[in-house]
């Protein structure tokens, strides 16, 4: 299948790929990237695959963001992926939490998507296939928490899912189905050098599962691999 996706931060890594190997399959990609004069990579692919087109958002940028929902009014989105995230830094443990980053996170990795679904709900409502996907985290999940600490990413995370389970609740009569995803530990600047996979391995499996989706699987939590994470 093919049609229209929406994804934010593709400027670099899981965004980047994802955004290259929908346009090799023939999707329209609206690009969104915080900047694009500093996109070089982004640039490069839209120059191989017209289909894409990059677009400057801020996703903590509301006022940025409405004037795009404005813009692309009556504009179908298959595919809304809210991938943009902030781990903010590290080694955040018991007692060393810094609120200030906290407060940032929860705006880029919480209140963000949801301002996305928010926004461009009527343009997924006007879709064929009517998915909104929020990139979530395994260490978003309740269940799994087996080693404490990350207060700062978890919660942000954790938070995410609930708004994937209410939306999925709330849009549900206008046929759009919404999906929580764990992209797999992978080799990005998030996921460090360490990680288990490529972003070209997480993107293709992820794929699979974007293009295979319906409400059946809406307000459900998925690892990369098509498996489901319990919350
Ligand atoms: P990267 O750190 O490599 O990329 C993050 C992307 O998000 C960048 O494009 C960045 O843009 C963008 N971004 C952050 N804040 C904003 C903002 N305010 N406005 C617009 N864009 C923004 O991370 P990954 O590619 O690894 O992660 C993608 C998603 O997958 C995230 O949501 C992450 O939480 C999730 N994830 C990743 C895992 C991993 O192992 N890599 C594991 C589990 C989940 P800029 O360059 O401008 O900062």
């Amino acid at each position: 299948m093919s049609g229209t996706i929406m994804i934010t931060g593709c400027n670099r890594g899981i965004g980047l790929e994802l955004t290259a190997q929908f346009a090799k399959d023939g999707w329209r990609v609206f690009a969104c990237c915080r900047d694009l004069k500093k996109a070089d990579e982004l640039n490069a692919l839209q120059a191989k695959y017209p289909l894409i087109e990059p677009i400057q958002l801020d996703v903590t940028d509301y006022e940025q963001m409405i004037a795009l929902g404005k813009a692309l009014k009556g504009e179908p989105i298959d595919i809304l992926l809210n991938n943009a995230g902030y781990y903010g830094p590290k080694g955040t443990g018991f007692g060393k939490v810094d609120r200030e980053e906290w407060r940032r996170v929860l705006e880029s990795n919480t209140i963000a998507p949801y301002m996305m679904a928010e926004t461009f709900c009527d343009n997924v409502a006007a879709s064929d296939y009517k998915l909104i996907a929020m990139m979530s985290s395994k260490v978003g999940s309740i269940a799994d928490n087996r080693s404490g600490g990350g207060y700062i990413y978890r919660s942000s995370k954790t938070a995410l899912n609930q708004i994937v389970k209410s939306l999925s609740i709330d849009l549900h009569d206008r046929g759009i189905t919404v999906m929580a995803l764990h992209p797999g530990w992978v080799k990005t600047a998030m996921g460090g050098p360490g990680a288990l996979i490529s972003t070209a391995q997480s993107v293709a499996a992820l794929k699979k599962l974007l293009t295979q989706a319906g409400q059946g699987k809406s307000g459900r939590f998925y690892n990369y691999d098509g498996s489901e994470i319990p919350w």
